[in-house]
């Protein structure tokens, strides 16, 4: 008899907590690599020293190949490697420029089932501030303002709120003082988010800070204007953390702080593409192209197009080698191949890797090196140490139901939390 009541205790508690509803924010900071964890300057941070006491924290986390953004994100939001998701790069590979410096914005280029479709199906609600690669129809997100951006000024908003939700734009703009365009800082991202998670309510909100990623382009990870950014990112979430434990009766509220890669320093940028145009490849007098490289900074991989002729890797490799230094050839007998088909593009038959910190860059009417060209950036191999990345969970128990070491497990964490029945394998 005993028995039978703490069972049925213990069967009364479980349905108590499981009654509670469970929502989740998936809260992106670009470009927050696993190096701050150990780095004296960051670990001096009041705030950061909270957060990492009350998440649990995991690093490093392996990103995608290439370790760049869109990829990334696409990975944290299907479960599934660049290879099968085949969303491959920043930028669509477009030698010519048609699309007038466009992204790869558009999410009908995502081939295996994103959470959105997911938790839509299901029943659930999403909510989308920004978040990378979702142009797409407004209804398939309840609460939907995509990433995208052509110019600056006000011609910018008036597109913004034909994209969004109808009249979310709008109601952001009065009650959380947000007028929302790819240029507003993270600041604006986080007010409207709040808003919405507060007032609309979703089950999941994917919530993307690019601030971070823009300044260490710009200064480099590390630098002082970084560490006050994270300051301030940090404080932020503090702050949610507070607000969502007020609901703690009712709801059971994960954040998972996620990242996309890490940063480095370069030295000396090639242009594979100048050299595929010097052998006849690339044609802009006939604005023609048969193969082109799709760079990502320390990886590339070759794509046809059209009725591309056989390709000539060994006149290719000797021209590569001669020109830029610490940059390799991938072709099929090479130990590397099989993991960047596996992990890159099942198909491409030959890819370039950037093993020191030479940068590779898309542009074909360039010198084929610059070797004084530096800058800070990132998209090499994300084994390496400093393209590795972190996330933390916040749980209210401070257990994470996934373990998270690849940026692809974000998606199995929200299958778990939200209690989705989400595909296995492929995806
Ligand atoms: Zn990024």
């Amino acid at each position: 008899m005993k028995l039978f009541v703490s069972l049925f205790c213990l069967s009364a508690l479980l349905t108590g907590a499981d009654a509670k509803r469970h929502r989740l924010v998936i809260w992106s900071i670009d470009g927050f690599a696993a190096g701050y964890l150990t780095n004296p300057q960051f670990q001096e941070s009041a705030v950061w020293r909270r957060l990492l006491r009350r998440g649990k924290v995991f690093a490093p986390v392996e990103t995608t190949i290439p370790s760049v953004t869109y990829p990334a994100h696409t990975a944290m939001v299907t479960g599934s490697e660049t290879a099968a998701h085949q969303l491959y790069s920043n930028h669509p590979v477009d030698p010519f420029n048609l699309s007038k410096d466009g992204w790869t914005w558009y999410s009908e280029d995502i081939k295996t089932k994103p959470l959105w479709d997911i938790v839509r199906e299901q029943g659930k609600s999403a909510a989308n501030i920004m978040w990378p690669v979702t142009m797409l129809p407004a209804g398939r997100i309840r609460y939907h303002i995509p990433q995208f951006d052509r110019a600056k000024g006000p011609e910018e908003l008036k597109m913004m709120r034909v994209l969004t939700t109808p009249g979310l734009h709008r109601e952001i703009e009065i009650h959380a003082r947000a007028a929302l365009n790819e240029h507003v800082g993270d600041a604006e991202r986080i007010r409207a988010g709040k808003y919405i998670w507060h007032k609309k309510k979703p089950d999941l909100m994917l919530l993307y800070n690019p601030g971070l990623d823009t300044i260490e382009h710009g200064n480099g990870a590390y630098s002082a204007p970084a560490f006050a950014h994270l300051d301030f990112l940090g404080r932020e979430l503090e702050q949610f953390l507070r607000e969502t434990e007020k609901h703690k009766s009712r709801e059971r509220t994960a954040v998972l702080l996620v990242s996309d890669h890490g940063f480095m320093t370069f030295r000396g940028k090639c242009h594979p593409n100048a050299i595929l145009k010097n052998m006849g490849y690339i044609e802009p007098a006939k604005q023609r192209w048969t193969y082109a490289f799709d760079t990502a900074g320390g990886v590339a991989r070759l794509v046809p197009h059209g009725q591309a002729p056989d390709f000539k890797t060994r006149e290719f490799s000797e021209l590569l080698t001669q020109q830029c230094p610490d940059i390799e050839v991938i072709t099929r007998d090479h130990e590397d191949f099989p993991r960047l088909r596996r992990g890159f593009d099942a198909k491409a038959k030959l890819f370039l890797v950037g093993r020191a910190n030479v940068l590779m860059s898309a542009a074909w009417n360039k010198e084929v090196f610059l070797p004084d060209a530096t800058g800070h950036t990132h998209g090499f191999l994300p084994d390496r140490p400093d393209m590795q990345t972190l996330a933390i969970a916040f749980t209210p128990d401070r257990k994470s139901p996934v373990k998270i070491t690849r940026t692809k497990d974000t998606f199995r964490f929200a299958c778990s939390w939200l209690k989705l029945r989400c595909p296995r394998g492929k995806n």
